[in-house]
């Protein structure tokens, strides 16, 4: 198995978004403020869906989304200052299903949106609207910092609620696990498979990939999903975890010819 599967082409676009991301969350934090209070958070439900006003206003998102596509489109030769203007026109009703269907994976709203608009790649309003949406989450995981270790979820991100994927081995063998969409990180506190909960375990195994000393995948023998280990380097701590998670994309490729992981 070839480990870059991605090209550098690829990982300079994702490395452009991450650019603007950080442009759009300073956006973000100038003009609002998510008022969150521990004490009135259910812990054992993710943070995200409790939220009594939407942490991503319309407007706030269509703006993200007219910042990536411009990163997008020197890289995507199926965006042009026609799809823009587009996006730019995109009805409140419109951009509130794309937030909506963003935050729950729902690809059969991206599919027919993109087949009703003719989207020459059908792939891009999706791809768009998720690297729309981290920003808004990264400031939320932000907000959540001081509390995430205290809520307690299963295979989930406690803040955004999104499946978890990626977790970072410390050399003390602590592990943290790190959300790809809100940048969250935390403890895993005890050792069981991060999605069912088993917790014997010897029901958990581990695969590697030759010539890959820095990452792997922990297998769960009970539900058969997965989670991507990356082993804490001194470049490790300076990447967020979008990156890692591209970085490792392998693993999903490898886990996905074994059977591995469930069906999003
Ligand atoms: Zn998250
Ligand atoms: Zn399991």
């Amino acid at each position: 198995m070839e480990r870059n599967v991605v090209s550098e082409e690829y990982i300079n676009l994702q490395k452009g978004i991450m650019d603007e991301q950080v442009n759009i969350k300073d956006m973000i934090n100038k003009k609002l403020v998510y008022e969150l209070d521990k004490g009135s958070l259910n812990l054992e439900s993710p943070v995200l869906p409790q939220m009594k006003i939407s942490p991503v206003p319309v407007p706030l998102f269509r703006h993200a989304v007219e910042s990536i596509s411009h990163v997008v489109i020197k890289h995507n030769p199926d965006i042009t200052e026609e799809f823009i203007t587009k996006v730019r026109g995109l009805g409140d009703e419109t951009v509130l299903n794309w937030i909506k269907g963003t935050i729950t994976f729902d690809m059969v709203y991206f599919q027919n949106f993109s087949r009703e608009n003719k989207i020459m790649d059908p792939s891009v309003p999706h791809f768009l609207a998720e690297q729309s949406l981290r920003p808004f989450m990264q400031v939320l995981g932000e907000r959540c910092a001081s509390f995430i270790n205290d809520i307690d979820v299963m295979g989930i991100c406690p803040c955004c609620g999104e499946t978890l994927r990626l977790a970072i081995l410390q050399n003390d063998g602590e592990k943290y696990l790190f959300c790809p969409r809100c940048e969250s990180m935390w403890l895993q506190k005890k050792m069981e498979c991060v999605h069912c909960g088993d917790d014997d375990y010897e029901n958990l195994f581990y695969v590697t990939v030759e010539e890959d000393t820095t990452s792997k995948l922990e297998v769960c023998k009970t539900c058969r999903n997965y989670l991507k280990l990356v082993v804490e380097a001194e470049m490790t701590g300076e990447k967020q975890a979008a990156l890692l998670d591209l970085e490792t994309i392998h693993l999903d490729f490898v886990a996905e010819q074994e059977g591995y992981g469930e069906n999003r």
